[in-house]
């Protein structure tokens, strides 16, 4: 399958990778759109949030758990941050394995854009 974030997983495609487990890969968005802007990605493939089921509940808690680790590591917990995942046309979604936007370092707007 030709995925971009399946080859960020395999190495294929270098990327600033900041945290990794068996699960969960977390890497610097290639086009950031804030000062701090990375993305949690589950190693496994999934193309949206409609193509997980009950047995992916752990894992999304899991990147959860991962993600306030990283905002803990990196020093923005406090002022805070922001967490998207968006989904198919209408979300904005241009890359169809699911990955969680972590954004941070300015203030965000809202309703956003
Ligand atoms: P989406 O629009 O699907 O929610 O977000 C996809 C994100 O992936 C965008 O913010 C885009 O900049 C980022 N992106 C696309 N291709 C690559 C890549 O090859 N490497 C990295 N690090 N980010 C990418
Ligand atoms: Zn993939």
């Amino acid at each position: 399958m030709d995925c971009v974030f399946c080859r960020v997983v395999k190495r294929e495609i270098p990327s600033k990778i900041l945290y990794e487990d068996d699960l969960v890969l977390a890497f610097e968005d290639i086009a950031p759109q804030s000062p701090i802007h990375i993305l949690v990605i589950p190693k496994k493939h999934y193309s949206t949030i409609l193509h997980m089921n009950e047995n992916d509940k752990e894992l999304i808690g899991h990147i959860f758990m991962v993600i306030k680790k990283i905002a803990k590591q990196k020093g923005f917990d406090e002022k805070g941050f922001r967490v998207v995942m968006n989904c198919n046309s209408h979300g904005g979604q241009t890359v169809f394995h699911i990955h969680f936007h972590i954004l941070a370092g300015r203030h965000m707007h809202w309703p956003p854009g």
